[in-house]
């Protein structure tokens, strides 16, 4: 007997770790060679033209189409020279993902070899962007998006390919894409940290927002992938019994990465560092066949780049070693899921890091400042930043017992929690002491230099300070972090401007700074109560309290997905110019619209997969039973018989009790999608999807998977948890 389980099981077993090799030299020459870095232009372009460049791009002003003609001519033969024949402008749509439109640099004009690439298809290009989401901003406006070069962020090649990263837009300048209102969100948040800085340092002329991501995913064999329709449409399996052992002994967290993998690894890691990536950690995750990669932190818009890069880079390897990587948040039911945790922390041109406690008073006070904005923004703006993170493929992973709640609360951790309760009852003559020579003493809020050790961390909460920066956790592994990051840099940008505001009213009155400073801050403290949450998250008695407290919890992702359009939103984002109503329409328009497409196809699978794959081998093996029975008949007398065949009798029964089901179900669930298509908008059609076709989804799942521990093992078609968790 054969199926196509078990011939990829055949294959999958005789896969076995690739040679990889490894580049000539220290990681320190072959970092970044395939970037067009600061240092290699400098060996092709002329340095006048570099110093007006990077001085434009270092204060976010537009570069001049003379100095991109004389950049492109500069950068084609630097690509040439490295083996490029294509170039592409590397885009970001709000699909998720990157996008790119290949185009040569030569062409044949008139029988002759003409260069193509010019300072205007390295500044602007037009792709055909009807087939990307715009949520009706195209339609609305004009019909045009073109893609436009982000001079801050190098271009690198991939294969004979150069990439020029660029911003995606409507022909009327609305955001397309994640990269555009990205930037916007760091300047702002740019301009109105400086400003805060100002009352502590004159010196500080820049601010940036850094991000660290930690991109968790899963490795599956080639051959099982191939084998499982719904791995293959849809990311992630839409049944399968639990295997009898996944990650209870945690043995997989702390074994050794398997040869196989390490392989894969390897070879991941000399990719992402040729191409600027400056990856550091590799590490098996918590469950089976589940790992995780982090670089070094970067300014926020080229480190998502990056994680955009590495992500693509990773499917391109795992195909060599004959792995599928799976990014999707959830592939498997009963074991832990993905995220991509965002370290987020602002720092100055002066190399100050404005989450980590200082040497003395005053960059306490500032840290103390930035903290507590921080924490009143997240809480203001909650909801809003759980719309950020929610998607089809990360509601699986929310509020499940394993991963971030659905509740977004800030842990502290006992140290800051102290040094905050402590400022809150002190007065400020006890907490800012001014001495004859002016200096400023926060006498009550002693802050040790480093502050949490490791054991001071809290798992379940979704947004945790870790010392010198916040840790957003709820992020999904497969998200683009942009859009978690420009919710959180615009909230907190919005929150500094007001901060502003305050103080200097009361400064203008002509109260001392220093006293107004910790008088706001100490009203900020007592405000932002509710959002902060040291305990575990994942509690029944937290969801009863967060509600108490005001803080959202609706776990409905169609209906998080409003948050965007409360006005506390839209006026945040228009007073940070990071999104306009009109651009906030569209995303939620494209999120819903992407939200019932994915539970479309998925619904559609699993009727296919139930149908054609589990009903037929159940059926056989219900025949095979029926058939036995009758055979016994034949040769037992009827005594015998009765118990020679309650066990036959009782499997039959039961196969055709849960194939009955999946039938009952899988009409049920039919119809539930054509209802649900009839909705007369996207937000309608999420919503029946949400509340109509995923419960039956999940309601068939259980039948199928009850079959799967009935069926003969040898009829069964559809590679099993443990083959797809545990071979490697
Ligand atoms: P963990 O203990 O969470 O695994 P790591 O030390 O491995 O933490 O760091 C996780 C990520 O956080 C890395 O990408 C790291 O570069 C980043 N990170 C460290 N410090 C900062 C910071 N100040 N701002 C932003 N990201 C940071
Ligand atoms: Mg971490």
């Amino acid at each position: 007997m054969s199926n196509i389980r078990l011939e990829a099981l055949k294959i999958a077993f005789e896969h076995k770790p690739a040679v990889v090799e490894e580049p000539k030299g220290k990681v320190k020459d072959y970092f970044a060679q395939d970037v067009f870095s600061r240092e290699k232009m400098k060996e092709y372009i002329a340095q006048d033209v570099l110093d007006q460049l990077f001085d434009d791009v270092d204060n976010g002003r537009t570069i001049h189409r003379e100095i991109a003609g004389v950049v492109a001519i500069g950068i084609r033969k630097w690509a040439i020279e490295h083996g490029a024949t294509h170039f592409t402008h590397w885009f970001q749509p709000l699909t998720g993902g990157t996008a790119e439109k290949h185009d040569a640099f030569f062409t044949l004009k008139n029988g002759a070899l003409m260069e193509e690439f010019s300072g205007e298809s390295l500044y602007q290009q037009e792709p055909d962007a009807s087939s990307f989401p715009s949520g009706g901003i195209r339609n609305t406006f004009e019909a045009r998006g073109y893609s436009a070069w982000d001079p801050s962020s190098p271009v690198f090649l991939i294969g004979d390919t150069l990439c020029i990263p660029t911003v995606f837009v409507a022909y009327t300048g609305e955001a397309l894409d994640y990269k555009t209102p990205l930037i916007r969100s760091t300047a702002s948040l740019c301009h109105a940290a400086r400003e805060v800085c100002a009352y502590f340092d004159k010196q500080v002329k820049h601010v940036h927002a850094n991000l660290g991501w930690e991109q968790e995913y899963f490795l599956v064999d080639e051959a099982l992938y191939n084998a499982r329709p719904d791995l293959m449409l849809t990311g992630r399996t839409l049944m399968g019994h639990n295997s009898a052992k996944s990650q209870q002994l945690e043995d997989h967290y702390f074994g050794a990465i398997p040869a196989r993998v390490l392989a894969f690894m390897r070879e991941l890691e000399y990719e992402a560092l040729k191409a600027g990536v400056p990856v550091r950690t590799r590490h098996n995750e918590v469950a089976p066949n589940q790992f995780e990669m982090a670089p070094i932190f970067e300014d926020v818009n080229l480190a998502n780049d990056h994680n955009l890069l590495v992500m693509s880079i990773m499917e391109r390897v795992a195909e060599k070693h004959h792995f599928r990587v799976l990014l999707h948040e959830k592939p498997y039911a009963g074991v832990n899921g993905s995220g991509k945790h965002c370290n987020w922390s602002m720092s100055t041109n002066t190399g100050i890091n404005l989450l980590a406690p200082g040497k003395n008073p005053y960059q306490n006070l500032q840290f103390i400042t930035f903290l507590v904005n921080v924490l009143m923004a997240v809480q203001r703006h909650n909801g809003l930043l759980k719309a950020s993170i929610v998607s089809a493929t990360n509601e699986h992973r929310l509020g499940a017992n394993e991963a971030p709640p659905a509740i977004i609360s800030v842990f502290l951790g006992k140290q800051i929690s102290e040094v905050l309760d402590k400022l809150e009852h002190a007065s400020a003559e006890e907490a800012i002491i001014i001495n004859a020579k002016k200096e400023m003493k926060l006498g009550v809020a002693n802050i040790p230099e480093i502050l949490l050790d490791n054991t001071d961390r809290n798992r379940t909460s979704p947004f945790a300070f870790t010392g010198n920066r916040f840790e957003f956790r709820a992020v999904g592994s497969s998200a683009n972090c942009g859009a978690a990051m420009l919710a959180l840099n615009a909230a907190v940008a919005e929150q500094l401007m007001l901060f502003k505001e305050e103080v200097d009213a009361r400064i203008e009155q002509g109260e001392p700074k220093e006293r107004v400073l910790f008088d706001v801050i100490k009203k900020y403290i007592v405000a932002c109560k509710a959002i902060r949450f040291d305990g575990n998250g994942y509690s029944e008695e937290w969801k009863t309290e967060a509600a108490k407290r005001g803080l959202d919890c609706e776990t409905s992702v169609p209906l998080v997905i409003d948050r965007y359009l409360s006005d506390t939103s839209i006026n945040m984002f228009e007073r940070t110019g990071v999104l306009t109503r009109a651009e906030l329409q569209s995303r939620s328009e494209v999120k819903w619209e992407t939200y019932v497409k994915k539970l479309q196809i998925e619904s559609r699978v699993m009727g296919d997969l139930v149908v054609n794959h589990v009903l037929p081998a159940a059926k056989r093996y219900q025949t095979m039973l029926l058939q036995n029975v009758l055979a016994v008949k034949q040769v037992f007398s009827a005594d015998e018989t009765a118990s020679l065949n309650a066990m036959d009798y009782s499997i039959i029964k039961q196969i055709e009790e849960h194939s009955g089901a999946i039938l009952d179900g899988v009409e049920r669930m039919t119809e539930a999608r054509h209802k649900a298509n009839r909705q007369p908008d996207e937000r309608a059609k999420a919503l029946a999807y949400h509340d109509n076709v995923l419960p039956l989804m999940a309601e068939i799942r259980e039948h199928a998977d009850a079959l799967e521990l009935i069926v003969d093992d040898e009829m069964w078609t559809l590679p099993k948890y443990r083959e797809l968790m545990f071979i490697h």
